[in-house]
């Protein structure tokens, strides 16, 4: 059984922005962490490029949709290059690939008698590609988070017959594991008690779309066909394109992460969709929150919009992948400050654990002839042994959680844990009687032990810094699996050769 992470299909109307490149980096951590908790991992990432606003755009452009969609999602996969993420597939929705896995699912939903042809009426925001409640004065009414007017629809359309599956949904959310967080879940749980009203799954003025089968001028709206990319996704490597392909190469998902905005299409309709056709249900819905920018809202017309390619230009993938996964609790809103940023980056990174390394591997190699100290006995009897189990348990715990803040902090406290330790001991008075070198050589031997695991705990939320580490001890794992019956205390060689010290990670200045 694979481990099927999704990222969501990210819409081609614009290139990443902080939040993509956020969603991307959780994601990648925990595929990275369940690969060397040696699990086999399918990560999914990818666009959705249908629907009337790539329309408009590409006609504001005056290019063809399916050339603008290429663009699009070129500069897509170039970022996922830059920032170093793992993922398995891209799955893109205007492929052929694609396309037939919807029509298939389409027959299978139909046969299930829950497709029909009714009028639509109401009040849509093409910025969000969905209609709005009733609002009040729609005419003049603005979606609040595109800021634009509705436009009115009244037009034939399929409809899916979600109110048949109002009480599979209700026991589904009901499951706590189902929607996380918590605030969340009792968003949907509300939405829901409301009662579920069909929805429409066609348009009948949109040509850039998928076209449904029989119907001349109806195409798919694209959430209907834009979720099904995390099925098809899962059959790209295949020759042949089929629905019972995809499903055999991994479905179901064991969660979807997406932005809080999102969730009432993947923890409502997606799972009746999925019901309706005969297909097993994701594991689970985890929404994120939002990212402000020093407490403000980020916004084009605000003119504060921080670009993700600058922040990686001058900062780098490590320090931005730190703060994002250390400072926000997944789940809540994060805010972006500068200041803080830096502190963090500073307090954490150079001080505590890029310190905590330095000095002790200077001071070995100084007494010890540019080596570990030899002849050591590794008890697990000792304040440094235990607390480095204790950390290991909580930091797995926590990752199994999806508390990647969490699971950060364990790495943290164990290494501030080791600098009181080292200034407790303080060895450099101890190394200047011949009686204590037993002693002071233990002592070193635990620290640098200690930051080994330090390292290797690291791996899977900062993988660069995670290597620069290694190099520094001397230590080399196994390529594909760096963790196997490696987190066990004592294992750092004896006697072997520490290389020159170099700074693994430059302190920031402020802006
Ligand atoms: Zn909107």
């Amino acid at each position: 059984m694979s481990f099927v992470i999704t990222t969501p299909l990210y819409y081609v109307n614009d290139k990443p922005h902080l939040g993509s490149i956020y969603t991307t980096i959780i994601c990648d951590a925990i595929a990275r962490y369940k690969r060397l908790m040696g699990e086999q991992v399918i990560f999914i990432t990818g666009v959705d490029e249908h629907g009337l606003k790539i329309q408009r755009k590409a006609n504001e452009n005056s290019i063809d949709p399916q050339i603008h969609c290429n663009q699009i999602s070129n500069i897509f996969t170039e970022n996922w290059m830059d920032w170093d993420i793992t993922y398995d597939k891209f799955i893109r929705t205007s492929s052929k690939h694609h396309e037939t896995v919807v029509n298939e699912f389409y027959g299978r939903v139909k046969k299930s008698d829950d497709i029909y042809m009714g009028v639509q009426k109401g009040w849509y925001c093409v910025g969000c590609e969905e209609f709005k409640d009733n609002p009040e004065n729609s005419s003049t009414y603005k979606c609040p988070i595109h800021q634009k007017n509705l436009e009115w629809r009244n037009e034939e359309n399929l409809f899916f017959r979600l109110s048949k599956y109002q009480s599979q949904i209700e026991e589904i959310i009901n499951n706590p594991t189902f929607i996380q967080p918590k605030e969340r879940r009792n968003e949907i749980i509300n939405f829901v008690s409301k009662g579920l009203k069909d929805f429409s799954i066609s348009r009948t003025n949109v040509a850039w779309g998928i076209s449904v089968p029989g119907l001349d001028k109806h195409t798919f709206y694209v959430w209907f066909d834009a979720l099904l990319g995390y099925v098809s996704a899962l059959s790209l490597d295949e020759k042949e394109d089929s629905l019972n392909k995809a499903i055999n190469g991994g479905w179901p998902a064991n969660i979807h992460l997406i932005g809080k905005d999102i969730l009432r299409f993947h923890a409502v309709y997606w799972p009746a969709m999925l019901i309706s056709a005969g297909l097993e249900l994701p594991k689970k819905v985890l929404g994120h929150g939002f990212l402000t920018r020093e407490g403000q809202k980020m916004g084009k017309s605000l003119g504060n919009v921080l670009d993700p390619k600058l922040l990686l230009s001058k900062y780098g993938r490590d320090p931005v992948r730190w703060f994002l996964i250390k400072d926000i609790s997944l789940g809540n809103d994060g805010d972006f400050q500068n200041k803080r940023f830096v502190d963090i980056i500073n307090n954490d990174l150079a001080n505590t654990i890029g310190n905590l390394l330095n000095r002790t591997s200077s001071m070995s190699r100084k007494w010890f002839k540019n080596k570990v100290p030899n002849d050591v006995k590794t008890t697990e009897n000792n304040e440094l042994a235990s607390l480095s189990k204790i950390t290991v348990d909580r930091y797995i715990n926590n990752f199994n959680a999806y508390k990647l803040d969490l699971a950060s902090s364990d790495i943290l406290n164990f290494a501030i844990n080791t600098n009181l330790y080292l200034n407790d001991k303080q060895p450099w008075i101890l190394i200047k009687q011949d009686s204590n070198i037993p002693y002071v050589k233990e002592i070193i031997y635990n620290v640098l032990e200690s930051t080994r695991i330090i390292g290797l705990l690291l791996l899977p939320i900062l993988p660069e810094l995670s290597a620069k580490i290694d190099v520094q001890l001397g230590c080399i794992y196994k390529k594909e699996s760096p963790w196997q019956g490696q987190l066990k205390w004592g294992l750092l060689n004896q006697d072997s050769e520490l290389p020159n010290p170099f700074p693994i990670i430059n302190k920031l200045e402020y802006e």
